[in-house]
């Protein structure tokens, strides 16, 4: 599993009867385990593409299927990580980790120390986030989602708020989770060249909100 395929998906905003179309009439497939990513300038329609995409925006119009079933809220198949750290405060690292799994009631036995170890976390599983650094914190965030072993990963700029160094070791490490568990990516961004070295490929939206301008097939020649 972890295929997505959009059809004709509009989301139309109405604040103060005021209309706004954030996405209009997107229609496209993602293959079960690609990366893709989906740039585009600030206001374009990215994050309510990505919300669709996570059950937590109802569309306007058109389908989101899941692996051929339309999908209807969240579910445990697609887990988000967004760019400002949504750990809960009053819980430690591992809790936080824990979290997920436990909600729906799954053993979760160990896995969240092996998860957070396998980010470079062991040591800190019984620290708050707000002890930790920011790329320590997206760490966590990364771990958590992975806990929730969901086929579609959907990452709405996680990295932006991190200096160029630390983006560049969670980059390596989302690759290498990618790899491994050949899940599919979604990932936003507005940086080209963090698009460029993470996707497959490359979904360009415009300003012009929620339309899809151009598909690029981006060959990485990964060995
Ligand atoms: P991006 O993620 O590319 O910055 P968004 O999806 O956040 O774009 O926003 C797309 C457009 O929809 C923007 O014009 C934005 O102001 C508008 N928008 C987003 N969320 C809401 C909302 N909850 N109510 C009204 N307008 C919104
Ligand atoms: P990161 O790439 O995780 O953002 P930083 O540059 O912030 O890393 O910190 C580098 C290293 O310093 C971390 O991997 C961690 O080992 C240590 N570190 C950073 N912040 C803290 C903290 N609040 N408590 C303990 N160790 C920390």
């Amino acid at each position: 599993g972890g295929s997505v395929h959009i059809e004709s998906l509009s989301k139309v905003y109405d604040p103060d009867g005021e209309h706004v179309v954030a996405v209009d009439d997107v229609t496209l497939n993602i293959d079960a385990g690609e990366f893709i990513t989906v740039l585009g300038p600030s206001g374009c329609g990215k994050s309510t593409l990505m919300n669709c995409i996570a059950g937590f925006i109802e569309p306007t119009g058109g389908n989101i299927y899941a692996d051929g079933e339309v999908v209807n809220g969240p579910g445990a198949d697609r887990g988000l990580v967004f760019q400002d750290n949504r750990l809960l405060p009053w819980k430690t690292i591992e809790e936080n980790v824990e979290l997920g799994p436990k909600m729906r009631g799954a053993v979760t036995d160990g896995r969240a120390r092996r998860l957070l170890e396998e980010m470079g976390l062991d040591g800190f599983e019984d620290a708050y986030p707000a002890e930790l650094s920011g790329g320590m914190q997206q760490r966590a965030e990364i771990a958590r989602l992975l806990a929730n072993d969901p086929e579609i990963m959907l990452m709405d700029e996680p990295f932006s708020a991190l200096d160029a160094l630390t983006k560049e070791i969670l980059q390596e490490m989302l690759l290498e989770v990618w790899d491994e568990d050949n899940r599919t990516v979604v990932f936003i961004t507005h940086d080209v060249e963090e698009a460029i070295f993470l996707a497959d490929r490359i979904l360009v939206m415009t300003a012009a909100p929620g339309r899809v301008k151009e598909l690029i097939d981006v060959d990485l020649d990964r060995p």
